[in-house]
């Protein structure tokens, strides 16, 4: 319950697709993944030539890091973030400016807007966030869309895009599409679609143009063919999404009333997973969970001792995660 991956196998259409594949590796993969993306203008509106595919999202974190950022730049980034953003800018020589979330667990985008200098030249923001689960609302990206300078790259994280729908989340395309600078969103095929180890990720940006700065850095064929077949069959496999999105939203309430009865703290979330505020040492309770076999991630929040991350499982994993939470806390 570590890495925020889904409980369930891909859909038996998805491995059949995959295995399809796999007996056509000799050949190296279609480097544009133009069947995928076709798919994915045809669901998101948005033009073939605006999009972009990466062996994961991480390819185009990465991605959008090497664009943008030279030594001495500064990009801003929400703290605690996903550790790709801090590591992308660091290994282009720039500054990671990190901006504090909410108390709530989500982007503070008013603080994000404040920490923008001359010198700035990526924004990471991430919605649903990880590893809070804080889901930004429409006024939120307005906010974003209109104040945030020009004259830098807007990442607007959306690897738990189809949970955050799911929870009531606004569609950001077209809040988007108002923001006059360059920005690209990235969505995953890795959580709700359970691909996490097919690697391959989209981004939709706003323009050709920027859309042809992460074809031109991208590494040949970082796509592999297995993966390009899989996430094209994930498209179609509408009823395996919309049953992880329930499940999952049925356990992410199992697991937060079970941790708040033992006087843990839970953050709204709107993705896979729940975040707590825990009332003892969290690196212990996650060091007592380890000891029965059970993998959360612990983390600081200030002044409190700390917080967990647990990745919703499967109808047993909940049931197996509170009986040893129990224990762990001595309930
Ligand atoms: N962004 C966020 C916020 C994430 O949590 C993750 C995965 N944990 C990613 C991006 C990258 O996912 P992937 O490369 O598997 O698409």
């Amino acid at each position: 319950m570590h890495l925020n991956e889904s409980p369930f196998p891909p859909a038996p259409a998805v491995v059949e697709a995959m295995q399809r594949a796999a007996a056509g590796l000799n050949r190296y993969p279609d480097h544009d993944g133009s069947e995928l993306i076709a798919e994915l203008a045809r669901r998101t509106g948005a033009a073939p030539d605006h999009i972009v595919i990466g062996s994961g999202t991480n390819e185009l974190l990465y991605a959008s890091a090497d664009i943008s950022l030279d030594q001495g730049d500064e990009a801003v980034a929400p703290v605690p973030g996903f550790p790709t953003y801090a590591k992308t800018i660091t290994m282009r020589g720039a500054t990671h400016v990190g901006v504090a979330v909410r108390k709530d667990g989500v982007v503070d985008i008013e603080a994000t807007l404040k920490a923008v200098t001359p010198q700035t030249r990526l924004v990471f923001v991430a919605t649903p966030h990880n590893p809070t689960g804080g889901l930004l609302g429409m006024a939120d990206i307005e906010l974003l869309v209109r104040e945030l300078p020009e004259h830098l790259l807007l990442h607007f994280d959306e690897a738990y895009y189809e949970f955050g729908r799911h929870a009531g989340g606004p569609e950001s395309l077209p809040l988007l599409a108002r923001r006059r600078g360059p920005w690209i969103a990235t969505r995953s095929f890795s959580k709700a679609y359970g691909l996490a180890g097919a690697r391959v990720g989209y981004g939709i940006t706003s323009s050709r143009e920027l859309a042809d700065a992460y074809r031109k850095i991208r590494i040949n064929f970082s796509v592999n063919a297995v993966a390009l077949a899989a996430a094209r069959a994930a498209l179609d496999e509408g009823g395996h999404l919309a049953e992880l999105l329930d499940h999952t939203a049925a356990e992410r309430g199992r697991l937060a009333q079970g941790l708040s009865a033992l006087g843990f703290q839970p953050l709204p979330s709107a993705a896979n997973f729940v975040t707590v505020v825990t009332p003892r040492p969290a690196a212990e309770i996650a060091q007592g969970l380890r000891a029965k076999n059970i993998f959360v991630l612990p983390f600081p929040w200030p002044q409190t001792p700390g917080a967990l991350r647990i990745t919703v499982g499967t109808r047993q994993d909940t049931d197996a995660f509170l009986a040893a939470i129990r224990s762990v806390m001595g309930a």
